[in-house]
């Protein structure tokens, strides 16, 4: 169950809340609402007199399996990474190689990326390589690339975690902490991650259900660490024409169940380099708070990848069009708004409405 209780509640009722829980051995965990006060999830349900203590604003059963990463716990929560805001009004580009290939080639995509509208640089220092053959990451030479790169640009950096063993030394060189893929379900890992309170980028399984991606969430979530962002990288479907299929339906409908930020990774989605502009654009209209490309000076040479990769150039376009859509978005939503105004004003014949004093400088 979830308990939400007002800033101004005595710390008596958090405590005693906390207690009945813990005396019932069952899982408590607080976090911000986002209206100044603080939601505790309940892994069960505690007696009624909990719930009626001063400052209790509110109480849900719980009906889903997750609870914490639920809409009913709190506001759309924003995620800082650095000082970047995921989850606001302005999307996110990340933007970088699949794999950090040296120091310098690092710095400079870095710059390129941050000139052409990239917000997070991205790189794996440690790949998950569908053959051990292929080049499987500089390890922690690539963390320090992206050590170089960040204070050569100020951009904060996201790389990928795959062990739970490597989570300190990763989380102590960037700024987010990616859940690869084919790691969502990698329970150990989540729980370890769950311990740090460095913001997560977890990717959905490309064979995970909605459901299973937000129990992931929830499992690292439940460790404390609520700074998660979730990325819709591509499902496998049956056509051997994409190497994945960008699931959009997840965009609008996780929206509907979760508080946490979403964004859309166009390239591993697609597969194909043609495509990534377009899906791209898909991902923002459907309502993603941004946007994961990979991106390298020379995609045909990337060491990974790079039949999915744009060059910067690509990447400056897709986000000069992308904030274009979303501006002509919010337009066309404003002036829906405005035209039902006017209907109810023609309807009621009244002067008792919002759309008055717009219609009259319209006019
Ligand atoms: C990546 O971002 O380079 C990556 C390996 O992604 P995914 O885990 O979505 O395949
Ligand atoms: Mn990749």
């Amino acid at each position: 169950m979830l308990i939400t209780i007002a800033n101004d509640a005595p710390s008596s009722t958090r405590t005693s809340i906390l207690a009945a829980a813990l005396e019932r051995g069952l899982h408590a965990q607080a976090m911000k609402n986002g209206r100044g006060g603080e939601v505790i999830g309940i892994a069960g349900t505690l007696p009624v007199d909990q719930m009626e203590l001063a400052g209790v604003e509110r109480t849900v059963p719980v009906h889903k399996p997750f609870m914490m990463a639920s809409l009913d716990a709190r506001e759309r929560s924003v995620v800082m990474v650095g000082d970047v805001a995921i989850g606001g009004d302005t999307p996110v580009f990340m933007a970088g190689p699949c794999s950090i290939e040296s120091i310098d080639d690092q710095v400079e995509i870095a710059r390129a990326v941050k000139s052409a509208g990239a917000n997070i640089l991205r790189g794996g220092a440690f790949k998950p390589r569908s053959s051990p053959y292929s080049f499987q990451g500089l390890g922690l030479e690539g963390l320090e690339a992206l050590v170089a790169a960040r204070e050569a640009t100020g951009l904060p950096v996201v790389t990928e975690v795959m062990e739970p063993d490597q989570v300190d030394l990763v989380a102590r060189h960037a700024d987010m902490l990616q859940i690869g893929s084919r790691n969502m379900a990698n329970f150990p890992l989540l729980k370890r991650v769950g311990r740090t309170n460095t913001p997560v980028l977890l990717k959905r399984g490309f064979a995970a259900t909605q459901e299973e991606f937000l129990m992931s969430a929830e499992y690292i979530m439940a460790g404390g660490n609520t700074n998660v962002v979730l990325c819709e990288r591509g499902i496998r479907a049956f056509d051997a024409a994409f190497r994945f299929s960008l699931d959009l339906n997840v965009i609008p409908s996780i929206r509907e169940e979760s508080h946490l930020p979403i964004i859309v990774d166009p390239s591993h989605g697609t597969g194909r380099r043609s495509l990534v502009a377009r899906m791209a654009m898909a991902g923002l209209a459907a309502g993603a708070d941004g946007l994961m490309l990979e991106v390298h000076a020379d995609p045909d040479n990337a060491l990974s990848d790079g039949y999915q990769t744009i060059t910067p150039t690509e990447l400056g376009r897709i986000h000069r069009r992308g904030l274009a859509l979303l501006e002509a978005l919010r337009g066309f939503e404003e002036t829906e708004d405005l035209v039902s105004d006017v209907i109810a004003v023609t309807r009621l014949g009244s002067a008792d409405c919002d759309a008055v004093p717009e219609l009259e400088r319209i006019a």
